[in-house]
């Protein structure tokens, strides 16, 4: 039976959860606002199906991605974090005939995976949420999909990408993973604090959040929230640092703890395709190095090739580049992340505070300005290095 009694051992896939034959199993949010299995004893047959799934107890090995690739998808970027390579994807696969699942936004501004069977649906999943996705709901109903020999693309978080791995068993015919490059995900309860804050202050209910809005940089993105208040629909943009949900994500504050020792990074997920931000782009790719987005692409199974061979055959932007490059400065594919020293207090002391807004924003520490510094610089120079070489 699942008995979580270190947190940093469970990533909340919840495999286990929808593994369970006598469904004893339910998720519970804990005081730093994330979700976790907890077993009934009464209801348990000790059956051990929940710790066979259970991705952190039966981590796989490393792999490296047979390719790697900067792309970007010209046509459908706006609403993207990166290249857009995610709705190009995912719409041929549509096309085709097939259902895609992803993480959208409810009604109420929660996050949970939902499926997406026509083109213009895939809107909804546009976009990173820097909130751990639900992704409960729908990993039976993959099942039962390819049960019926239908055909799936489940795009995820590593830890969701393996976790819908060891709840399927045997690599199940018809179905594509697609993981992001993830160095964490934040706490769903502090989201749902914070979005009541931000209601509470601006007197409106919020619509929509990019917390990737590039429309003056891709680099130096920043944050928009749509509020509709009754004098109508109002849009707040603010720089990503300014921010202090977003600051704190940067942060690693705010991130869940077995993220600090993630299970299913570094190609363990088993995915075919894993996707992210080609932040090193002025020396891996540096015909891409225009402040407009683009994605790394690793091609790590023969399955993710003829996907990505195709969309290439389509019209595909794309460059071959050297993977240990492209990696450089990105937390989502190098070394986990670190705990911060005041990451315990912090979270500690989410309840007490009156005021979570102005709560959050005495952690926002100068390291992050710092690493704006750096990044400015960092633009800066790649810019004389290009006018140099011109
Ligand atoms: C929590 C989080 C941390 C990330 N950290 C990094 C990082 O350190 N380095 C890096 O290079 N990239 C990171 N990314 C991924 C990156 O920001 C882009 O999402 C990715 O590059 C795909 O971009 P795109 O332009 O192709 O498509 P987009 O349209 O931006 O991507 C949409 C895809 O992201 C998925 N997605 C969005 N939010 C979530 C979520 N909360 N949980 C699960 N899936 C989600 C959707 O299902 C959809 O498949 C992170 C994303 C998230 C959500």
């Amino acid at each position: 039976m699942i008995r979580i009694t270190d947190k940093s051992l469970c990533c909340g896939c919840t495999a286990c959860v929808n593994a369970c034959p006598v469904q004893c199993i339910v998720m519970r949010r804990d005081r730093e606002g994330f979700d976790y299995p907890v077993a009934n004893p009464d209801i348990c047959i000790n059956c051990g199906k929940c710790e066979t799934v259970c991705p952190v107890l039966n981590p796989r090995s490393e792999s490296a991605p047979l390719a790697a690739f900067a792309a970007r998808s010209e046509a459908d970027m706006e609403g993207c974090s990166s290249g857009g390579l995610f709705p190009m994807l995912a719409g041929k696969f549509i096309q085709e005939g097939g259902v895609v699942y992803g993480a959208a936004f409810m009604e109420d501004m929660t996050v949970g995976h939902v499926d997406v069977t026509d083109v213009d649906g895939l809107e909804r999943l546009k976009g990173s949420k820097y909130v751990q996705s639900d992704p409960y709901a729908v990993f039976e109903e993959v099942r039962d999909l390819l049960k019926d020999g239908g055909h799936v693309l489940f795009a995820g978080t590593p830890c969701q990408i393996a976790g819908l791995h060891d709840f399927l068993g045997e690599r199940k015919e018809g179905l594509i993973t697609v993981d992001i490059a993830c160095h964490g995900v934040p706490a769903p309860g502090l989201w749902e604090k914070y979005v009541s804050a931000l209601e509470r202050r601006f007197g409106g209910r919020l619509r929509d959040v990019s917390f990737r809005d590039s429309s003056k940089s891709w680099r130096h993105y920043g944050v928009k929230f749509d509020i509709q208040t009754e004098d109508g629909l109002y849009s707040r943009h603010v720089s990503n640092m300014s921010d202090p949900y977003m600051a704190l994500f940067l942060q690693d504050m705010t991130l869940r703890p077995s993220c600090y020792s993630c299970p299913a990074r570094k190609g363990r997920s088993g995915s075919d395709i894993t996707l992210g931000d080609l932040w090193n782009v002025s020396e891996a790719a540096p015909e891409f190095d225009d402040d407009r987005g683009t994605s790394l692409v690793l091609v790590n199974t023969a399955v993710g090739q003829r996907l990505f061979e195709s969309l290439v055959k389509d019209g595909l932007r794309v460059l071959a580049v050297d993977k240990e490059t492209a990696v450089k400065r990105n937390s989502g594919f190098a070394a986990d992340v670190k705990i911060p020293e005041k990451r315990e207090e912090f979270f500690k002391g989410i309840h007490s505070s009156k005021d979570i807004i102005g709560y959050m924003n005495s952690y926002v520490v100068c390291k992050s300005m710092v690493r704006i510094i750096y990044e400015k610089v960092h633009t800066f120079m790649s810019g004389i290095k290009k006018k140099i070489i011109r």
